[in-house]
């Protein structure tokens, strides 16, 4: 085994929990997991504090009545958990051995990880549209994070792709800096809940453009983003549309790829679970959005990391691992 400390953390020693993910589910396995004094250990990865820290206020997390900034509540239940004895480890997994017990963890920074039970909460990352240049263009007015990079665009116009609540949240936050925001829907039934669609639709920078799809940029990583290419789903007909940002909102693809396919997933690539948090491998867990196709909400997603502490604890005891 690996011998040495990395950023205080012993990494011989093989741990009762290691939690991989530092996003809602995988701070309130850490909270839960801690306060049963399993010590866990939290893989963070290189952008801790998982898709909440991407979010400007959050209005729907229980007990904030006026909302709560995503990146203070990521704060708040890291230094919960931390008070129970909860350990933090800044690195990426690469692969997971989950054949062998205790299970292994490989990072990229060299070390390996041992531990009797795994939480996976690993979150879900940005879906892109597929299309030339979009990788390239990215940082460079193309864009999967509204609030990181709004603030760039002030006084320019905007196209938002996606009819979901991302999309619409991701439109109003822009409305604040761009001078003109457009919603590209490939079909005229918005996804968004009403409350989204209520408030989208009031205002009047919000512009919908219904039936079309963004299906070339025009523009260079030097010059930025000039113009995107719509193409109207029903007709097919294809028109120019000069604008300085893209903004992508068309939902997220779970971060499975350290297993290799060693747990089973369904068509769009979500862990599937075998009651509660459990995989079929017992002893490795599954919570958050990596494993929820459906809800995916910082309450369900701090409910299931829940779940998946209590359910770790439980298979840690039966097996005299607690
Ligand atoms: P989502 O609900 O899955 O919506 C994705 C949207 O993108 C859909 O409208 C979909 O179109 C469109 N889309 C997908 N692939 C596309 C493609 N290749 N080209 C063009 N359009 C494409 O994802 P989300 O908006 O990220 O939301 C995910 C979950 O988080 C939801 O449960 C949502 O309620 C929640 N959420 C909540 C809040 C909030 O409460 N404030 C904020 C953000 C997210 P179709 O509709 O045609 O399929």
């Amino acid at each position: 085994m690996t011998q040495g400390v990395s950023l205080g953390v012993a990494v011989e020693e093989t741990r009762r929990l290691i939690i991989i993910g530092s996003g809602v589910s995988g701070l309130t396995a850490a909270v839960y997991a801690a306060r049963g004094n399993l010590k866990p250990l939290v893989i963070e990865g290189h952008e801790p504090g998982g898709q909440l820290t991407l979010t400007s206020v959050i209005e729907n997390f229980p007990g904030f009545p006026e909302g709560i900034n995503g990146f203070e509540l990521i704060q708040n239940m890291k230094t919960q958990a931390e008070r129970f004895g909860a350990e933090y480890y800044m690195a990426r997994v690469e692969e997971m051995d989950l054949t062998n017990r205790p299970f292994s963890i490989r990072l990229d920074d060299g070390n390996t990880l041992y531990a009797h039970a795994i939480i996976i909460a690993s979150g879900a990352r940005a879906r892109l549209l597929g299309i030339p240049n979009e990788k390239e263009m990215i940082g460079h007015g193309v864009s999967t994070c509204a609030v990181c990079d709004g603030a760039m665009f002030r006084g320019r116009k905007v196209v938002v792709v996606g009819g979901g609540d991302s999309a619409l949240e991701d439109a109003l936050f822009l409305t604040k800096f761009a001078s003109e925001v457009h919603l590209v829907h490939r079909r005229d039934q918005l996804r968004a809940s009403k409350i989204m669609q209520e408030r989208a639709m009031s205002k009047p920078e919000i512009h919908f453009h219904w039936y079309r799809e963004v299906v070339a940029l025009e523009g260079t990583p030097q010059e930025g983003l000039t113009a995107v290419t719509l193409r109207d789903t029903s007709s097919g007909r294809t028109e120019r549309f000069a604008c300085d940002g893209l903004f992508l909102a068309i939902g997220h693809i779970p971060n499975t790829d350290m297993l290799h396919g060693a747990l089973p997933t369904n068509p769009e690539g979500y862990l599937q679970t075998v009651g509660g948090t459990r995989t079929i491998i017992p002893g490795v867990f599954a919570a958050g959005d990596v494993a929820d196709p459906i809800y995916q909400q910082a309450i369900t997603a701090a409910g299931t990391g829940c779940q998946a502490a209590l359910e770790a604890e439980e298979y840690l005891t039966e097996h005299g691992l607690a």
